[in-house]
């Protein structure tokens, strides 16, 4: 988020440093400025169809208008508030992406309420163990038993390494992916957009 409001590790240690929050290194910190968490709100409003039936009012075209907001005069001349009548609902959509990130379980708390999670995959396990701590990238493996852990119901995998692009090795990936994560999976691909719809599904968006 830090790096989306164009802050640096430095800044972002410094504004820690000025709070009440247990030290972090600057590792974490720059890991943290890799995590990008988006939440989007939208209000539905409902009517109280009980309430409306009990006033005598008969579905129809008043019943739409006050559920867009307006006030409604009766035939007999008492006027109908709007807010009396219905109720609001929130829906709300929340996306994690990660960046480079080889311990998914940094993410817990942010992927709470989160319906998707990307991240990047760049390893099968077993390459991962070959090539060792050094380049912070995760597996596979990890990011998808993470996603079952944390019951994530969408996870888009990303950031391959260059080894696995051909057939046989996507197919490698995603058969890592299905051992361990029996959700909503994509292997995501270069310059392809992903919607998550009001029910929390994700979907590889077709362009109209
Ligand atoms: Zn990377």
């Amino acid at each position: 988020m830090a790096q989306a409001q164009g802050g640096s590790a430095n800044s972002l240690l410094r504004s820690i440093a000025s709070l009440d929050f247990p030290a972090i290194s600057e590792e974490t910190a720059m890991r943290y400025l890799h995590e990008m968490h988006f939440s989007y709100e939208t209000v539905k409003w409902k009517l109280d169809s009980a309430a409306l039936r009990a006033r005598g009012v008969p579905s129809g075209p008043l019943w739409g208008k006050l559920q867009a907001g307006h006030d409604v005069t009766l035939d007999d001349g008492t006027t109908l508030a709007a807010a009396d009548f219905r109720v609001s609902e929130v829906q709300r959509a929340v996306a994690v992406i990660g960046g480079d990130n080889d311990t998914p379980s940094l993410l817990s708390d942010a992927c709470a309420e989160a319906q998707v999670l990307v991240h990047e995959a760049t390893y099968t396990e077993a390459i991962l163990q070959k090539v060792g701590p050094g380049p912070t990238h995760s597996s596979v493996q990890r990011v998808a038993q993470f996603a079952t852990e944390r019951g994530l119901p969408n996870l888009i995998l990303t950031h391959f390494s260059a080894r696995y692009d051909n057939p046989e090795g996507m197919a490698e990936l995603e058969a890592e992916a299905r051992q361990h994560y029996a959700g909503n999976l994509f292997l995501a691909q270069d310059f392809a957009s992903y919607e998550l719809d009001a029910a929390g599904v994700v979907r590889k968006f077709q362009a109209a």
